[in-house]
């Protein structure tokens, strides 16, 4: 059993903000058969990230993007964004690899680092 699925263990280390929203957030995405990336720490760090960007945007921005601080204008990268299925489909994994697939996990496929898909005209801010 991998660390993504063996729970949050370790989770001491973590406050219970961050622990909620990870058991949260892998309940509902693993029937869809997305997985956190079993490097525990980097997992809670970009959950962390998520909960930093809530409080700061009112949203779950991408914790590996910046944000445009509009709601409307950041739509695609709420996370899950509307790259990470075409992304975990080619990659195994996402652009921030919080979420990956179980082929990823079990080393079936490379670990590729992940580029960006979102178009140019949307970064930059
Ligand atoms: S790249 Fe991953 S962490 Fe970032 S928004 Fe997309 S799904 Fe979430």
């Amino acid at each position: 059993m991998n660390e993504s699925s063996a729970g949050a263990g370790g989770a001491e280390n973590y406050s219970p903000e961050v622990v909620h929203l990870y058991e949260r957030l892998k309940s509902v995405n693993e029937k869809r058969g997305y997985f956190f990336n079993p490097d525990l720490p980097m997992t809670m760090d970009l959950i962390a990230g998520l909960i930093t960007n809530k409080e700061r945007y009112g949203y779950m921005c991408c914790p590996c993007r910046l944000a445009a601080n509009d709601r409307e204008a950041d739509r695609d990268i709420i996370c899950p964004c509307d790259y990470r299925t075409p992304d975990v489909e080619e990659y195994g994994a996402c652009y921030c690899a919080l979420y990956v697939s179980q082929e990823w996990i079990d080393g079936a496929i490379p670990h590729l680092t992940v580029p960006e898909r979102r178009p140019p005209e949307k970064q930059g801010w």
